[in-house]
């Protein structure tokens, strides 16, 4: 039998598969497992998609990926998103909308066209455009007359995750999938079972027997790595310590005076999209944020990402910042995905990466494709995910000198 959804042939219902995380790729991969008919508990110590997926940006893009692979992979998981949609209340969330980026600085200018040209050349939408045609495309905001480099991506978006996250975790519950959340989803220990079996243990006190555990716990994969005595690394960008740079800095911002933006923006001062509610989304790279910014600094911040925002969109005049919150990436030290059984850890499969929102349509489905047949998914890249092995690590432990990439 074909299952309804990620084309996973199903008769795999045997195998009990816990999965750690609601967050949009847990959700994900826990919805394909289920619907390929595995026997699958989804456990968070939350309420569903809470974690880093509740203030992401959540733009969907493969606008400045590297290598050409990770491109594709994440290309693929723009696909992945408009397969979904149609199937799984699209309208509430999946918003392919297009997305429209500024440069004026003659360096931001030439960087700008170099990305455009190399990007069409990989097949990739995207355009310059002059000011007066991007003022066509979003007349909510203020482009310069002149002196400035406009680009028109149109294949890409952004997904509201609050209400796709419910509808992954729903879908996945609707194929028989258990869902437990708060204590008794909190998983604290993760000890061997017979054979390569895990047996997970929950704060309430319960033990899961597993045969295995798909580890989607965002920043917190390697403590749980730890836990199953790994002795692969599973290596994150800091993101705990004073200065470090996987945190930022999420504005919203309302209500908006007439009708606001409905494409996604970045200008070199402020990156904005709609949300839900009537606000605006905005971030700013610029913003120096973690974890121990004192609060009168946040609040420093968020005014001044209002002004910055107000200065390029129309009928923002009134608006008031709503919330914000320093949010944390799960940035893999080399900036790419982490993806697969870990060494050292009989039972423990991993899955960790930045563009988790863009890339978890996608990677669910090779996941899921890979715990149940142990084969890639038909059309799928030839590489999949062996180049994303956790074992890569081994070898080369150390994160990266540079900052964590932005998109
Ligand atoms: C500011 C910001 C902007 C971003 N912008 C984009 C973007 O534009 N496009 C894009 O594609 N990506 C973007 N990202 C990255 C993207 O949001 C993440 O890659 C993605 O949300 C990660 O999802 P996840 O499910 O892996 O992790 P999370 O959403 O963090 O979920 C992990 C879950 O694990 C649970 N958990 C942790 N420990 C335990 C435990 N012991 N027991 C049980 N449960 C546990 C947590 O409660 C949480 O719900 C952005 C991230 C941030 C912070």
């Amino acid at each position: 039998m074909m299952a309804a959804y990620g084309g996973v042939m199903a008769s795999v219902r045997s195998r009990r598969l816990v999965v750690i995380g609601a967050g949009v790729l847990g959700a994900a991969v826990a919805a394909r497992l289920a619907s390929a008919g595995t026997q699958v508990t989804l456990l968070d110590r939350d309420q569903p998609g809470r974690g880093a997926s509740r203030w992401s940006f959540a733009w969907l893009n493969s606008n400045d990926k590297a290598p050409r692979r990770y491109h594709d992979l994440n290309h693929a998981g723009i696909r992945a998103w408009a397969e979904l949609a149609p199937d799984l209340d699209g309208h509430a969330w999946y918003r392919p909308v297009g997305h429209l980026e500024l440069a004026t600085s003659v360096a931001g200018r030439a960087e700008l066209q170099a990305r455009v040209r190399r990007l069409t050349e990989w097949g990739y939408p995207a355009r310059l455009i002059d000011p007066a045609e991007a003022a066509e495309i979003e007349p909510a905001l203020r482009f310069p007359e002149s002196g400035g480099a406009v680009a028109w991506f149109p294949g890409e978006g952004y997904v509201l995750t609050e209400p796709l996250i419910a509808r992954l975790v729903a879908r996945a519950a609707s194929h028989g999938a258990d869902v437990l959340t708060g204590e008794q989803g909190r998983v604290t220990g993760l000890d061997p079972g017979p054979g390569e079996t895990l047996r997970v243990r929950t704060a309430a006190g319960a033990v899961l027997e597993a045969d295995e555990v798909v580890c989607c716990a965002g920043r917190w994969v390697p403590e749980l790595a730890t836990m199953a005595g790994a002795a692969c690394p599973v290596p994150l960008v800091d993101w705990d310590r004073p200065g470090a740079t996987a945190p930022g800095l999420v504005v919203r911002v309302g209500p908006l005076a007439s009708a606001g933006p409905v494409h996604l923006v970045h200008t070199p001062e402020v990156s904005l999209r709609p949300h839900s509610g009537g606000l605006l989304h905005l971030e700013a790279p610029d913003a120096a944020v973690d974890l121990h910014t004192p609060e009168p600094d946040l609040r420093r911040w968020a005014a001044a990402l209002l002004r910055r925002a107000q200065q390029t969109v129309r009928g923002l005049i009134d608006a008031r910042v709503e919330e914000f919150q320093v949010c944390v990436r799960p940035m893999p030290a080399d900036g790419q995905s982490i993806v697969g059984r870990l060494p050292g850890a009989p039972g423990l499969y991993v899955a960790v990466t930045h563009s988790g929102v863009t890339l978890a349509a996608h990677l669910s489905r090779l996941i899921a494709a890979e715990l149940t047949t142990g084969t890639a998914p038909a059309g799928t890249a030839p590489a999949g995910l062996a180049p994303y092995r956790p074992a890569r690590f081994l070898t080369s432990p150390s994160p990266p000198a540079s900052p964590p990439p932005s998109r």
